[in-house]
């Protein structure tokens, strides 16, 4: 729990999925930044849900590199895969209020309703999820069947179409995304049994109290999905402040791949910590 003193609880919340680079070392600084300038506290979460890019060695090596740099969190450390009884909680509550649906449609499917010719839908960015098509909802008053013990088919939040979502973002100013148009019915659990990162992102900052969500702009889009879902579940929502995304030389967003900027490589060759701080500083005077 969090004592009342600390009006301020940020979160820093790298995924194992590779080595950490200068990118999130930078927003991961901004959040600390900010916590520290408003007295507050941040926890430190390990979004460990992707079975596939998941590695132990990199849960490791992420909290080693995060304490090189000089971070530090409130113990203990939350870890997602730890906290599904609380997804799946969540998960009914929204069940019970009708507000998703299963769906057996493939991502193929879907890319090929929005492509059709009739269709006018934009095509995502590479890295986002398609705007889920309408003709693929059921019936808003079809019984829904049970979600069951074990989940064998995603589940989608079934989104309030025409709704103009809208959140101030501390460092982008007022931004706005018109449910059903910006971005449809969103996953929120997946057949595998592992709930959607939206999903488990929204119920650990609803749930533990986040008073703001310090992350980079890649996931502007997600914030709206997921004041949706902590709308939802009746939590009020945090404050956001999305870092900008920080461009290698070729203008190209930094990536896991780009390990000559891993954290890793920079210590490697003596790099300091301090260099690397001093320099985000420089950038935001
Ligand atoms: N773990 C997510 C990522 O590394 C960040 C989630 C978030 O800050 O909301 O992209």
């Amino acid at each position: 729990m969090v004592p009342p003193s600390v009006s301020y609880l940020g979160r820093l919340a790298p995924s194992p999925t590779g080595h950490l680079h200068l990118g999130h070392a930078r927003t991961f600084w901004l959040a600390a930044e900010r916590a520290r300038l408003a007295d507050g506290v941040l926890l430190l979460r390990n979004d460990d849900l992707d079975a596939i890019r998941f590695r132990l060695d990199f849960v490791a090596a992420m909290f080693e590199d995060l304490r090189w740099l000089g971070f530090t969190w409130r113990e203990p450390v939350i870890t997602q895969s730890s906290r599904l009884p609380a997804y799946r909680a969540a998960l009914a509550k929204l069940h019970a209020a009708g507000l998703i649906f299963p769906c057996t449609r493939s991502r193929r499917d879907v890319l090929e309703a929005i492509s059709a010719p009739h269709e006018h839908a934009a095509v995502p960015a590479p890295d986002d999820e398609p705007v889920y098509p309408p003709q693929f909802r059921p019936p808003p008053d079809a019984p829904l069947p049970p979600l069951g013990e074990k989940i064998t088919v995603n589940w989608r939040f079934r989104v309030p179409d025409g709704e103009e979502i809208t959140f101030h973002d501390a460092r982008f100013g007022p931004q706005r995304a018109v449910a059903g148009r910006d971005f449809g019915d969103f996953l929120v659990w997946r057949k595998d049994d592992v709930p959607s990162y939206q999903m488990s992102c929204a119920v650990d900052d609803a749930e533990l109290g986040i008073t703001e969500v310090v992350r980079g702009a890649d996931l502007i889009k997600s914030t709206f999905r997921q004041l949706l879902l902590i709308r939802a579940l009746g939590h009020a929502a945090p404050a956001y402040y999305h870092a900008p995304l920080m461009l290698d030389d070729q203008g190209q967003r930094l990536a896991k791949r780009h390990d000559s900027l891993s954290l890793r490589t920079l210590r490697a060759q003596g790099v300091t910590p301090a260099e690397i701080i001093a320099k985000f500083a420089a950038e935001t005077t």
